[in-house]
């Protein structure tokens, strides 16, 4: 490790970056910072089940207040001390001075946190409002990555968008900066939320014919209620397909035949994905394990 921080757990942590490497494919899940004690024995029980799969490793999103980040902060090292789960820690670069952002990597690097994913953060509020760095902080998820990588031997992650991330004005300038993203240093990257392979093969298409050969995990995200038709376009300025849409307003009236429509379509994009050779998967639970649980198992993914 350089820079003084301690390698007390670090050199012996896995990091995504190994595994890839290995030949492997990876499958983890995704968990946000409890809001609550409720919320937090709910967190809990989903990551004991997801424990039990022995997934590859699990992320922790950052939040854009102050109390839900130090929620992330404290999560992620309890994931690491407390189960036998390897945690990624989700870092933005919103309202945060590079002073700050440098104490929480090395925070991270006490609990023997080895990984971490460095995305920029939308503003607070309106995600497609004016980004505003902070005066001592950076601008672009290339400059986290960057920072990240000088203060010690960390696997850094990176976003994707296999619909373009929705303030590129146009594909090249969208693959021209993610390419930067990797030469600065990222390992692999976790693609956005998307509902058609054809999306992710052509980003994957894209990002090789610039000569980048980063792996790049696929998101999976089942829809499990008919409000997050509406929902999911909003958080991933990714447009939602009509055919697929038509399916799930068909049912509309069915919680149950709605629920069961998203996690067939989340298991059919599964198989596919891994059959075009994506190098994993990652699965988001909003904290409620039962469906990706469920699309985990219709894969045959047991790894215990
Ligand atoms: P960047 O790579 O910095 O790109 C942002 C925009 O700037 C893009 O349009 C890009 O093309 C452009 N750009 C990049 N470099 C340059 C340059 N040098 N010059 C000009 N333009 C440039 N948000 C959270 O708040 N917390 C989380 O935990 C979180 N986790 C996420 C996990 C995943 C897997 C994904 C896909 C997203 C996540 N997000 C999270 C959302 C993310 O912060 C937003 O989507 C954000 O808008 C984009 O972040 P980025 O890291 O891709 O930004």
């Amino acid at each position: 490790m350089a820079l003084g921080i301690p390698s007390t757990r670090t050199d012996h942590a896995p990091t995504v970056r190994d595994l890839l490497a290995a030949g492997d494919r990876s499958f983890s899940f995704e968990f946000m910072p409890p809001r609550n004690e409720v919320g937090e024995r709910r967190l809990w029980d989903a990551i004991r089940r997801v424990e039990a799969l022995d997934p590859n490793f699990v992320c922790m999103t950052y939040g854009a207040g102050g109390s839900s980040r130090s929620r992330t902060v404290n999560m992620v090292g309890r994931i690491a001390t407390e189960t036998t789960l390897t945690p990624v820690a989700h870092l933005t670069a919103v309202e945060h001075s590079v002073a700050e952002l440098r104490n929480i990597i090395g925070q991270y690097a006490d609990e023997g946190v080895r990984n971490v994913l460095a995305v920029r953060g939308d503003p607070p509020g309106d995600p497609m409002g004016e980004w505003v760095r902070h005066p001592e902080g950076v601008t672009y998820a290339y400059e986290l990555v960057e920072l990240i990588k000088g203060i010690g031997d960390f696997c850094v992650g990176v976003a994707a968008f296999p619909q373009m991330h929705p303030r590129s004005e146009n594909w090249d300038d969208d693959i021209r900066h993610f390419v930067a993203k990797c030469r600065a240093g990222a390992d692999y990257a976790i693609t956005q939320m998307f509902f058609e392979v054809e999306d992710y093969l052509r980003l994957r298409d894209r990002v090789a014919a610039a000569g980048c050969t980063t792996p790049i995990i696929p998101e999976i995200m089942p829809v499990t209620n008919i409000r997050q038709l509406e929902r999911f376009p909003q958080l991933s300025g990714s447009d939602f397909p009509e055919e697929l849409k038509a399916r799930f307003l068909a049912v509309a009236d069915d919680p149950e035949a709605v629920r069961a429509v998203g996690i067939e379509h989340a298991t059919a994009m599964s198989e596919r994905l891994l059959a075009e050779g994506a190098p994993g998967l990652h699965f988001i639970t909003l904290n409620h394990s039962t469906s990706t649980l469920e699309i985990y198992q219709n894969l045959g993914l047991h790894r215990r």
